[in-house]
């Protein structure tokens, strides 16, 4: 991975000639902000998994709810890295609809994403919303920058969330170190939210939908369930565990509504003790 940190209002160039994650995402999402590349490499995900909208959706869904819990658990802070380009609701009106005052820091290291974010996301003026241009490699070059620090306080806990980022790190261990490098700096009391890439759940179509990312230049790295536990050694996992996102606290009368064969995600929730 790239250490490469980039900070503040200055975008770099956007290259829009190849596809990328986060303008694949909001193509098959049904957003606006992609381009030929990305819409050709989603295509292409979608004929080989026809359920990878469902997923994506799944995904989202999963988020406003983990968000949801975290905040009626009474945290304030929040730490959304890898936020994608922004649709709403993201993680600020979630939390703040249930604590206006809630602060929220953005991370994310795609310049196009930083861009459109700058504009969409403000917040409430009890809360406070920030970003930062970064890659997540150097979790004291994040947690320390301005953006950070200026809006969060790490002596109190925060509910780090990594939703649909992980598997673009591309080897497991490195994945958990630097999960559990974040945690690490985290007060107790903090939460961890993730979710990444699977294909236990379908393995065929998932497989393949994979394989196109990696074709479109973008490596997307396959986890099973016992993959995904280790992230959460030492802390205390909320119930029910790692499941596959749309099984995690579904909304009351949902269940049932989508087939484990269209989710390729998993997600678990913990609390560092
Ligand atoms: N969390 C959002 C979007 C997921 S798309 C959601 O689930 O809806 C993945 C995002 O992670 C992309 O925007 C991509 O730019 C970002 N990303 C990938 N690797 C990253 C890294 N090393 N550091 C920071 N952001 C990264």
């Amino acid at each position: 991975m790239s250490d490469a940190l980039a900070r503040g209002g200055e975008a770099p160039g956007v290259d829009t000639g190849v596809a990328h994650s986060a303008r694949v995402y909001d193509y098959i999402l049904g957003g606006s902000d992609n381009h030929p590349a990305d819409r050709a490499a989603a295509e292409q995900m979608l004929r080989g998994y026809p359920a990878l909208r469902t997923s994506m959706r799944q995904n989202r869904a999963f988020m406003h709810r983990a968000v949801r819990y975290a905040a009626r658990q009474g945290l304030e802070q929040f730490l959304d890295i890898g936020t994608g380009i922004p649709t709403s609701p993201n993680v600020h009106e979630v939390a703040q609809a249930v604590t206006p005052g809630a602060r929220v820091v953005y991370v994310d290291r795609d310049p196009l994403v930083f861009a459109q974010a700058a504009a969409r996301l403000t917040g409430t003026p009890q809360g406070r919303v920030g970003w930062l241009l970064a890659d997540m490699a150097d979790p004291a070059a994040v947690l320390g920058s301005p953006e950070v620090t200026g809006t969060l306080d790490l002596g109190r806990p925060v509910a780090l969330s990594l939703i649909g980022v992980l598997q673009f790190v591309p080897d497991k261990e490195q994945a958990y170190a630097l999960v559990r490098r974040y945690l690490d700096r985290l007060a107790p009391g903090s939460m961890l939210t993730i979710t990444t890439a699977t294909s236990d759940s379908a393995p065929v179509q998932a497989g393949s939908a994979a394989e196109q990312f990696r074709r479109s230049g973008i490596p997307v790295r396959d986890s099973t369930r016992a993959d995904v536990l280790p992230y959460f050694d030492g802390l205390d996992l909320v119930a029910p565990g790692v499941v596959l996102v749309h099984r995690w606290h579904p909304e009351p009368g949902t269940e049932g509504a989508v087939r484990d064969s269209e989710v390729a995600m998993y997600a678990g929730v913990a609390r560092k003790p």
